[in-house]
Formats: structure tokens, sequence, C-alpha cells
């Protein structure tokens, strides 16, 4: 296959576009991908497609907050270590079944934690606060009352949590595990969430190797297939390395075209930029179209999106060809790929990161015209935060971005910046 004339022409005389012009190109037409149903142990991280309402008033009974003996408040009103009161035990409530009988004036019954408080009492006293030994199974025939309690004392009333009917989870909710025990006590056995976008992601370049094996002269390992996955996982995806295409268009190609029956996101990284190999461009035009190429960023600038449409009629996929420096394949999928996966799964928030203002520990260059996106690793300093360079911020340098833990962004119109100039930071952890 060759490449069509000109399909886009490479001048570096057009203007950069912005990073949010970019991002509202990319974002353009998305919606959430439909719902699924998942159980709840499959929910981790999932994205609630529904607002949930509590389906059972919790607790659904009044029970006791302690192991004890439920009372009724007045008969022990006088009690004290000096002068007990004894009650007659005429039974025992336990978690899981509905007492036998009524606690009637003189008498108690020993009650466990989660117990249901036995009609006619209205407050439970703790076992430390009686002469039962305790964890003791023999029940008692007896018991001294060495405390007065309050009514409703040790007792969690029913619809003290919540109320069946009231508000429980809200759609956009990004399922925790507090979350997930929510639903399941509000009722919920199974949960509507968004699928999980789906995102394959390509190296191309024919120096890479897969990592862990030998380097021949000239290789070098593959980080970015790895490093990408990785990221898209952290970042809600599904996600899977499609391999390592060589410098050609027709296997770049190939390999696309392979994952564009599966994959919402298609990732290339390498071969992106001017050089005389770079062929991913001519790839995404040959399949489906190059919306935008290059962005006034840094590092990442040769950054292209595109979409194609898949074979089945269905939709289209996202493509992405990111730069294929592993410094930049991260930022310019931090900056692009995650607030469009976001969206897709279904995030109210596209960013989803904090943002912290800091103070610059060191001076700081940039290129002129784009923003930067310096690996800073946080210090706290007072109240608030100082960033200091993590290493070396050119392209190449992983052992930066391995250091940072956040981006400092530094704006388009200055060249630098002095230490002790306030920045906003991404947090990446
Ligand atoms: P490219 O964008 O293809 O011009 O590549 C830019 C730089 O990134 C070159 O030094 C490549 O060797 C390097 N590079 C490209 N792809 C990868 C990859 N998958 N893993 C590690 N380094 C890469
Ligand atoms: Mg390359």
């Amino acid at each position: 296959m060759t490449a069509p004339a000109h399909v886009h022409p490479e001048t570096n005389a057009e203007p950069l576009l912005s990073l949010e012009e970019a991002r509202a190109r990319m974002l353009e037409g998305l919606e959430p991908l439909p719902a699924e149903e998942v159980t709840l142990d499959e929910a981790l991280g999932r994205v609630l497609a529904e607002s949930l309402a509590s389906r059972l008033t919790l607790p659904p009974w009044d029970n006791s907050a302690m192991d004890g003996f439920a009372v009724r408040a007045a008969d022990v009103a006088g009690a004290a270590s000096e002068t007990p009161v004894s009650l007659q035990v005429t039974g025992e409530a336990a978690a899981g079944r509905v007492a036998d009988g009524r606690v009637e004036p003189g008498t108690a019954m020993r009650i466990l934690t989660g117990a249901p408080v036995p009609e006619g009492a209205d407050a439970v006293v703790p076992v430390e606060q009686t002469d039962a030994a305790p964890g003791v199974a023999e029940l008692p025939t007896r018991v001294a009352i060495l405390e007065p309690v309050a009514t409703g004392a040790h007792i969690r009333e029913a619809g003290g949590d919540l109320r069946a009917g009231e508000p429980l989870l809200t759609a956009g909710t990004m399922l925790s595990p507090a979350t997930i025990a929510a639903a399941a006590s509000g009722g919920y056995g199974t949960l509507s969430v968004h699928r999980r976008p789906r995102l394959a992601v390509l190296s191309t370049g024919d120096e890479l190797v897969a990592p862990g094996e030998p380097l021949g002269p000239a290789q070098i390992p593959d980080s970015n297939s790895v490093g990408l996955v990785a990221l898209a996982r952290a970042s809600g995806a599904e996600a899977r390395s499609i391999g390592v295409a060589k410098d050609s268009l027709d296997d770049v190609i190939e390999h696309l075209a392979a994952a564009i029956g599966w994959a919402d996101i298609v990732i290339a990284s390498g071969g992106v930029s001017v050089g005389a190999h770079d062929v991913v461009k001519d790839a995404f035009a040959l399949l489906g179209r190059v919306d935008l190429w290059r962005v006034a960023v840094q590092p990442g600038k040769p950054v292209a999106f595109g979409r194609a449409s898949r074979p089945t009629g269905e939709g289209e996929v996202l493509l992405f060809g990111l730069p294929g420096n592993p410094v930049s394949s991260q930022v310019t999928f931090e900056l692009f790929v995650r607030p469009v996966l976001r969206r897709l799964a279904g995030h109210p928030d596209l960013i989803g990161r904090e943002i912290v203002r800091a103070r610059l520990a060191q001076p700081a260059h940039k290129a002129p015209n784009r923003r930067a996106f310096l690996r800073v690793r946080l210090v706290e300093e007072g109240s608030g935060w100082r960033a200091e360079l993590a290493g070396g911020q050119e392209s190449h340098m992983l052992s930066a971005l391995a250091r940072a833990d956040g981006l400092a962004v530094v704006p388009e119109d200055v060249d630098g910046l002095p230490a002790g100039a306030e920045v906003e930071v991404i947090r990446l952890r």
C-alpha cells in the first residue's frame, strides 16, 4: 500500500493547536459507553450509570450497639455499684434471630451486638456495667445492673443510617470499597455501570524489542507498550498491547486494522513526527482520517488524533498517535487520552486529578509558545508545597518521570520561570 500524496501537509509553518482546542476536538460527540450490569464483586473502579436510592431502611430494625442486657431504663434508674438493681434474665437476643418474649418490668434479656432489641426493652446496659462475666456462654438466671442507663442508650435506631427511598449513590460515582459496601447494605446485589473503554496500544519502531530480552546493536526495550497499557488500566480502561510494528506503512496498517474491530481507542506510539520513517499519520489517513496533528505542549508536540469507522459500521474508533519518546507518550496520554477515556467511562470529571499550587525549587526553562509540563516531586513546605524537578526534563528521561509525583504547568507565554515562582501541579498519584 502506498501513501496518498500529501494526506496532511507536514509543514512546520502552521500554528500549533492549543491544548484546550485539541482536547475539545478529541471529545467532540463522545458520550459515555452503554451501561451493563455487574456484580458487586466486579464493581471496583467502575462508574455508576444511574443514581440509586436505598432499597432498604438501615438499620432495618432497632438493634443493639453493644453486648449486654436489654432492659427497661426506668427499672435501673437507681442502680449504682453499692446499690445494684437485680433483674431476672428471661432469655437471650442474638444476632440473626428475633428473641422470644418481651422484657417485662423487673426482667432483662441478654443481648448481643446487632441483635434486634426485644419488645418491652428501651435501653441496653453494656455487660461491663453489670456483674455478668463477659464472654460466658451460659445464660445467668439473674443480673445485677451497676449503673443507670438513659432511654435509648446503646440502641441503633431503625432508619438511623438511611431510609428506604433516600438517595444512596449518584450516577457518575466511581465505585470504591466504601460505595460498594453502601450499595450492598442498601439492598443491591448488582449495579448498572458504564462499559469499560477498550484500548489497544501499538508501539512502532524498528529499534524495539520486548522488555527483558537481550538487545542487539541499535536496539532498545519497548517501554511504551507496557507503560501505556498500565496507564490506561489505571485510568479505568480494559487495555491490551497489540505488539510492535516495524517502521513500515503496511505493517502499521496491518496492526491497527486488527485492533479496530475490538477497541474504542487505538494508540500508536512513535512514528508520528516528521522523520522519514514516520508513517503513523498516513496509516490513520488510510484507515480513517486525521483530525488534528501537533499541539502546543512540551513534551508531546507531535501528538496526532483521528477516527476510523468500525468494520461493523457501529460508530467510530478513536486513533491517537503519541510521540515515541517515553516521557512524551506518558504525558500526552495524561493530557489527551485520559480525559477521552474518562468521558467514555462515564466520569463527570474528565481530569480526575488533584491540582495543587506549589513553589518551584529550581529555575525551569522551556520552549516558547508551548505549555510545558515539568516532571516534579512535591515536598511539603509550611502549609503548602515545593515542586522540585524530578530530574532531567528531556523527553527521553524516564528516570525523572519515574521519580515524579506531579506535572508542574508552565504557561505558553514564558520561556521559563525563576526559582520560587508559583506553579500549578497536576498530581499524578
Ligand atoms: P519516534 O517518535 O518514533 O520518532 O521516537 C522517538 C524516540 O522515542 C526515539 O528515540 C525512539 O527510539 C523512542 N521510542 C519510540 N518508541 C518507543 C517505545 N515503544 N519504547 C521506548 N522508546 C521508544
Ligand atoms: Mg520511531
